[in-house]
């Protein structure tokens, strides 16, 4: 059987096909590649910068779907079926609203594919594929299963293997679909796999995009000790009370993390105390420690802030911008607080009913990206999007870059690292206009 692999872009700009120059390689649909017994032919088409072949002949058509990219992938999903190919659809998205995703796929997959993913394809092979598969979240990659990153070739990705060392994140804040996915669990990979993928692969830079590395303590340190003589680079995600850990902090920067990205969420501990955000509210300082902490480490941090809560207003979002810019972070994210479907944050919007978009903004057809999707308090829907435009315009701006640039103990270390600064920070000055208030799907 020949088996096509989707990942679906998020939409377009208006006049113009937005073509995604930040992607990064689809790990995922990589690990299902790797899962899919020898005898079928698989091949992956990524909606961020080709187009999809619908007319070529294919058995199955798996495609990805997170909230962001589910009014693409039911488009893509509809010119397949319109052609008689059956279409399943896993993810994120699917496991958060299965109802929904049912009406426009054959099939389903709630949970993770990759403990099924064999038998669906036997299932397809009988000709009795069935309209929903569930397995439970759990280890990913289990028995050494390796991505086919040969499908990755010649897709322009950015310059990084993704490799996963663990699942899930053992926090609850309340605006967090993993948290809902994984119901607070931590699954963890076994070490040697990991190592042997890294070794069975060119690239000495690595993104480890797990939800938080820093869920389980001792099993990062175990995998930072074993990956001190492998002399690589690597980046993740992680929870910021990891820098109250001082030999986490140096076997991280011995073993080659040279930053992470970070969810500071909020500066100031109200709106931290409604995001449910406990890594970050104990012994509250203002960041002072933790900055202080991470910069010392040569850390490189990409802070993210999620913006909107109940006392926040226009000015408390640039504050957050000034903050950011006069720490000298990497790289930031201003992102404002969306009520992903199934999550606490979800539910006490709808209660409140200060949902806009029929409380469903991923598929209503006047949502643009980076629009607030609920009526915050303290200004309105608009201004919260205005004013989060405005911090990403100003943390973005040339003067701005070139302030955080100056860091001597993080982005002027090396030469490495300073080119990497200035490689990503105009890529994603780009995108801040490139993808704002961009329509969701292509038609
Ligand atoms: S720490 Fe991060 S991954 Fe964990 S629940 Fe909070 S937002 Fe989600």
């Amino acid at each position: 059987m020949k088996i096509t692999l989707i990942k679906p872009t998020i939409g377009r700009l208006e006049h113009s096909l937005y073509v995604d120059e930040g992607r990064m390689e689809p790990l995922m649909l990589g690990v299902l590649a790797g899962l899919t017994p020898d005898e079928h032919e698989v091949v992956l088409h990524d909606d961020r910068m080709e187009s999809i072949p619908y007319d070529e002949p294919t058995d199955l058509v798996a495609i990805t779907v997170e909230t962001y990219t589910a009014r693409r992938a039911y488009e893509i999903a509809s010119e397949y079926r319109e052609r008689g190919v059956l279409v399943i659809m896993g993810g994120m998205h699917v496991s958060l609203v299965p109802e929904e995703v049912q009406q426009h796929a054959d099939s389903i997959f709630i949970g993770d594919a990759e403990t099924l993913w064999a038998h669906v394809l036997d299932d397809v092979k009988h000709n009795k594929l069935q309209k929903v598969y569930k397995a439970p979240p759990g280890i990913g990659q289990i028995g050494g299963v390796k991505p086919r990153r040969d499908l990755y070739k010649g897709k322009g990705y950015l310059p990084m293997s993704l490799m996963q060392f663990s699942r899930g994140c053992r926090y609850e804040c309340n605006f967090c679909a993993v948290s809902r996915y994984f119901d607070k669990k931590h699954y963890i990979r076994r070490i040697d796999e990991v190592l042997e993928e890294i070794a069975q692969q060119d690239r000495k830079f690595i993104f480890f995009v797990d939800d938080n590395i820093a869920s389980h303590k001792h099993a990062l340190k175990e995998l930072c000790q074993e990956l001190i003589p492998m002399k690589i680079n690597w980046i993740s995600q992680a929870s910021l009370d990891i820098t109250h850990d001082k030999e986490i902090m140096k076997l991280m920067a011995d073993s080659g993390c040279i930053g992470n990205v970070m969810g500071f969420e909020s500066i100031t501990p109200e709106s931290l105390k409604d995001a449910k955000k406990v890594s970050n509210i104990r012994g509250f300082t203002n960041y002072e420690r933790e900055i202080e902490i991470l910069r010392d480490h040569a850390m490189q941090t990409w802070a993210a802030f999620t913006l909107g809560y109940d006392n926040d207003t226009y000015d408390s979002v640039l504050a957050t911008m000034e903050f950011a810019r006069k720490n000298k972070f990497t790289f930031a994210a201003f992102n404002i607080l969306m009520p992903y479907p199934n999550t606490p944050l979800y539910e006490q919007l709808e209660r409140e009913n200060r949902l806009l978009y029929d409380g469903k903004w991923w598929l209503h057809p006047e949502y643009r990206f980076n629009q607030a999707a609920f009526v915050p308090t303290r200004m309105t829907s608009d201004e919260l999007t205005r004013a989060c435009h405005e911090a990403r315009e100003q943390f973005n701006s040339i003067p701005s870059l070139l302030y955080r640039f100056s860091d001597v103990k993080t982005n002027l270390k090396s030469l490495w690292r300073a080119t990497n600064f200035l490689r990503y920070a105009l890529l994603f000055r780009k995108e801040v206009y490139k993808k704002h208030q961009m329509k969701f799907g292509l038609k």
